[in-house]
């Protein structure tokens, strides 16, 4: 077997919104890439994993095809590819889990002056899209005889070229559909980035790493909002306080004297000032709030 056929390959958008915050979360993992002059593949320096810089709608197939081992990409690219693969004998990929950024919606949009009043309004209407697929599977599920008018960018200025009445397209925030003059009428899908794992078995060597890898990831995405606290309180306000702690399993408690304890706890989720002063009023002080900054469970 050739060396190279025993580092993980992972494919991770090239060029677009899930580029930055891929490369951000694997280098808070603690990868290290060098990047090759042609840019399609960056080499792991520290780790037997190396990049592949490709275009998202690429990803599901590289994936599926055991081409590449992992992925990162949106849930509406896996939806929409899924078809295509379906056709193929299926997607032969697992979502391993979901990545908290890229966060998005599939929705249909419709012309600011077009009334709209549910989506049996869309009987018998033209919608463009990119989204071919995921649309067609929402209409059927509706029992909606619709049109659909594929179109593979700028989607919005579908309506203002009388191509079609509606349209159906990602929206973050909704601005690119205001300046030009629509309006989301009703959501089809959420979407956010996802790691997805190849269902070929890895060699155990490989898989090792995998694992590793997804631990990391994993432990990277919890610490975001996680905080580490610790406070004093007397013994018998033990139990309140417990259950005023945001996301916290058991609290490590270390007797101070026979009344008091030390409470220390990781709690997974951000806290706020009001949960200091609702500590505070159960008993506690000397409360002070940490920064996790990396965990492995
Ligand atoms: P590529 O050249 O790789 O095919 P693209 O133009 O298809 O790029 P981007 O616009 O970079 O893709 O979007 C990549 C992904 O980012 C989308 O598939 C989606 O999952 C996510 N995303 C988050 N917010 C938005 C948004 N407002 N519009 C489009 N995509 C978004
Ligand atoms: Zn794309």
């Amino acid at each position: 077997m050739q060396p190279n056929q025993q580092r993980i390959k992972l494919a991770v958008q090239k060029s677009g919104r899930l580029t930055d915050h891929s490369l951000d979360l694997l280098e808070r993992c603690g990868l290290k890439f060098t990047q090759s002059k042609d840019q399609l593949i960056c080499v792991g320096e520290n780790m037997p994993i190396d990049l592949l810089l490709v275009r998202d709608d690429d990803i599901p197939s590289l994936v599926s095809e055991d081409i590449c081992d992992l992925g990162i990409v949106g849930q509406n690219v896996i939806q929409e590819k899924g078809h295509a693969l379906r056709k193929n004998g299926g997607a032969r990929f697992d979502q391993v889990f979901a990545l908290d950024f890229g966060h998005c919606r599939l929705a249909i949009a419709a012309p600011e002056d077009t009334p709209f009043a549910g989506i049996q309004d869309l009987q018998n209407s033209t919608i463009a899209t990119s989204y071919v697929g995921i649309l067609t599977d929402f209409l059927e599920r509706n029992d909606i005889q619709a049109q659909t008018v594929y179109f593979s960018g700028a989607v919005e200025i579908a309506p203002k070229l009388g191509q079609a009445d509606f349209i159906c397209d990602l929206v973050s925030t909704g601005s690119t559909l205001a300046a030009n003059q629509l309006v989301p009428v009703h959501d089809v899908m959420q979407s956010e980035a996802v790691i997805i794992q190849t269902r070929e078995p890895l060699s155990t060597g490989k898989q090792e790493w995998v694992d590793r890898i997804l631990q990391r990831l994993d432990g990277v995405l919890q610490v975001r909002e996680s905080k580490y606290i610790m406070l004093h309180a007397p013994r018998s306000a033990l139990e309140q306080i417990s259950l005023l702690l945001p996301g916290s399993e058991a609290p490590t408690v270390i007797p101070l004297d026979d009344d008091r304890v030390a409470v220390h706890a990781v709690c997974r989720e951000n806290v706020f000032w009001e949960t200091l002063e609702n500590l505070k009023s159960a008993g506690a002080s000397s409360l002070l709030v940490l920064p996790v900054e990396k965990m492995l469970a």
